[in-house]
């Protein structure tokens, strides 16, 4: 069993091979309908189909023009993508500690790092629970900031009533295999600020400022402007095709997921061999892409890595989600990191797992998980 895997049903199927059939398998109309139908799901006025997460936040942060030496304020406790891109756009990253009861950052903690070259933030809505996103938009506004929110793991997700996306200032969501619903791969930048879905819109297609599609339409001239030195960051309509009937089944895929991870807490609440993912007190629906428990290695006799090797010798797969980021070689070396510098995302990023949870497992599925996790512990 492995801790992630997507559901792919018959419409998805039929949908790719009549693309693949229908002679028009890159950038075209079903992209143009998979960002219409996102446009209309999440309430947005601007969706721009990419091939991946990574390059919607690298897209994202070159669109607010960081200039050398600019601050870019996220959290340790994340994928290299969030990091990697603020790097590439040329920003210099700057970390603030998690809360350990929901492993987001701690957004009390933003303003003491704010100085006079923060351009941006960058929240990670972790394993799916939105950030504290009120207060962090409150702070944004008060020293002019911009947010980039990397929603990866979070669409469907909502806060205070309001479904991430559909609010807020710039907003990335990934579309990977492991992710709420899939393209295969691929993912979107959303915002409500035409100037950035412009830049983001030219960026993605080699910096020319038509869609290769409208160029052949009936009627279209052949002549197009390149007016920047521009990526190759594109979504197929091959993927678009598996996502036109992803993002219909996403809030029942959501749904699932929350009552399987209802159910591992509920199962799990009483094992010292865990420290369970914590609530969080304003209204929010938690997206639950990941469940991620802390281990307890003294309660449970072995280490998280130790854990991950048995439950792999029992056929069960796991995930480390993440090892924090700042520990990592090349953000030691160039940014000075080190260990001691974030405790509560280094206890974290020592002790988490992520157990299986996707939306075709079934409560059979959990039950063998569960048991195999009482025959390790002995329980
Ligand atoms: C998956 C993920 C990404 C990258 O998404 P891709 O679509 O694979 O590029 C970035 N940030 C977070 C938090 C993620 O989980």
């Amino acid at each position: 069993m492995p801790f992630s895997r997507p559901s792919i049903g018959p419409d998805e199927i039929r949908e790719v091979t009549a693309c693949l059939e229908s002679g028009w398998i890159t950038t075209g109309p079903r992209v143009q309908r998979f960002e219409q139908a996102l446009a209309e799901y999440l309430g947005a006025p601007h969706v721009l189909a990419l091939s991946s997460a990574t390059a919607g936040l690298h897209l994202a942060l070159l669109a607010l023009g960081l200039g050398e030496g600019d601050e870019v304020i996220t959290t340790p406790l994340t994928f290299a993508a969030t990091l990697n891109t603020i790097v590439l756009a040329g920003g210099r990253p700057v970390l603030v500690d998690i809360d350990p009861g929901s492993l987001n950052l701690d957004v009390m903690k933003i303003e003491a790092a704010v100085t006079a070259r923060t351009k941006a933030i960058v929240p990670v809505h972790f394993a799916g629970r939105p950030v504290d996103l009120d207060p962090l938009y409150d702070l944004a506004a008060r020293h002019g900031l911009r947010v980039v929110e990397d929603a990866a793991q979070a669409i469907g997700a909502e806060y205070r009533g309001r479904r991430l996306g559909a609010f807020g200032d710039i907003q990335v969501f990934s579309f990977h295999p492991n992710k709420n619903i899939t393209t295969g791969e691929g993912g979107c930048v959303v915002t409500r600020d035409p100037a950035v879905a412009k830049i983001v819109s030219t960026l993605r297609f080699h910096g020319i400022d038509r869609e290769a599609w409208t160029r052949h339409a009936k009627g279209g001239s052949p002549h197009y402007a390149v007016v920047a030195p521009g990526f190759k960051y594109n979504m197929m309509d091959i993927q678009a095709a598996l996502g036109i009937h992803q993002l219909p089944r996403l809030d029942g895929f959501n749904l699932r997921r929350r009552v399987l991870a209802e159910r591992y807490q509920q199962q799990l609440q009483d094992w010292p061999e865990w420290t369970l993912p914590g609530k969080s007190m304003y209204p929010h629906r938690h997206a639950w892409n990941l469940y991620t428990p802390l281990i307890n290695p003294v309660a449970a006799g072995m280490d998280r890595d130790t854990f991950m090797q048995r439950m792999t010798d029992c056929g069960i797969g796991t995930g480390l989600h993440y090892q924090a980021i700042h520990l990592h070689p090349y953000y030691a070396e160039h940014f000075g990191f080190r260990r001691g510098d974030y405790p509560a995302a280094e206890a974290a990023s020592d002790r988490i797992v992520s157990l299986p949870l996707f939306p075709d497992m079934t409560d059979a599925d959990q039950d063998r998980v569960i048991s195999a996790m009482a025959g390790l512990f002995r329980r």
